[in-house]
């Protein structure tokens, strides 16, 4: 992955960042006996499903775990925009999980979608379109891994196991351009989905989850509903919809990691990340709404 833009949020290096995570993980356990914290809604964040030796792809194997035992502790698993509608709803039903993927890579479709399908759970991919038509690569990587093209986002959009949502057209760090390209990127993207699946595009997810109060006005001036973000947490009704919170799981999450995310244990940033995060992309004040 290039220093440029990571297409996660900045995070601390990844043995560090494991070790902490599996000591979390533990703390919770002993605190909980694994009993999952089941207020609000929590919404999962991932990237691949990928055997590949990449820190976004997640073994398809973990992901077929994870989705089993989602099924077997009776989660109900909802795209970002049944998400929205739920926390509209008022109190959030227990065991409602919402499920995001970033970046559109056809891996998801290939490994995620069918063990989605087998459990009836949906899923949103938020895509940035000028890479889904080919126009621009994702800078982070030397050598792209596939992602789905237009005809295949159109095909499973109508399907409806998989909703495809807005990511930009181009990835860039929203903090890191001007008004006219910052407007465009979150606009832009949305009128091209728009045309291509003949249907409202609602949500939106900012690239590496960086955004400011500039890039939260820009995307409800621009007619989306929602907005995802990295920051890990619970969502609760009545809360900023331009502001959603995400949990990552990473590819190196064991279940139990997986199981303590989910059960509320991982809904504070690791130690150090915002120190980290100030040092890699500066703009401290405007990192964080
Ligand atoms: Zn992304």
């Amino acid at each position: 992955m290039s220093e440029a833009l990571p297409g996660v949020g900045a995070s601390l290096p990844y043995s560090v960042k494991s070790a902490v995570t599996l000591a979390r993980s533990g703390a919770w356990l002993a605190r909980t006996r694994g009993r999952p914290d089941l207020s609000g809604l929590r919404i999962l964040l991932y990237h691949r499903v990928s055997d590949d030796d990449d820190p976004l792809a997640l073994a398809p194997c973990r992901f077929r775990d994870q989705m089993a035992h989602l099924a077997a502790e009776g989660y109900r698993v909802v795209d970002l925009v049944s998400a929205l509608e739920v926390l509209r709803a008022g109190p959030v039903p227990s065991r409602t999980i919402g499920m995001t993927f970033d970046d559109g890579f056809a891996d998801v479709a290939a490994e995620a979608l069918p063990v989605l399908e087998r459990h009836g759970f949906r899923a949103t991919v938020f895509i940035t379109t000028g890479v889904t038509d080919g126009r621009v690569a994702f800078p982070w990587y030397e050598r792209q891994p596939a992602v789905l093209g237009w005809d295949e986002v159109v095909e499973l959009d109508r399907q409806g196991t998989l909703r495809f949502e807005a990511h930009t057209v181009s990835h860039p760090s929203l903090l890191a351009v001007d008004d006219d390209a910052a407007a465009d990127e979150i606009r832009g993207s949305r009128r091209e989905l728009e045309a291509r699946l003949g249907r409202p595009v609602s949500a939106f997810a900012y690239p590496a989850g960086l955004y400011g109060e500039r890039e939260r006005r820009f995307v409800a001036q621009a007619g989306y509903a929602a907005a995802v973000s990295c920051e890990p947490g619970v969502n609760l009704p009545g809360g900023d919809p331009f502001a959603l919170r995400r949990r990552q799981i990473d590819s190196r999450d064991r279940l139990v990691d997986f199981k303590a995310k989910v059960g509320g244990g991982h809904d504070s940033p690791l130690p150090l990340r915002g120190a980290y995060r100030r040092l890699r992309y500066g703009k401290p004040e405007s990192a964080r709404v």
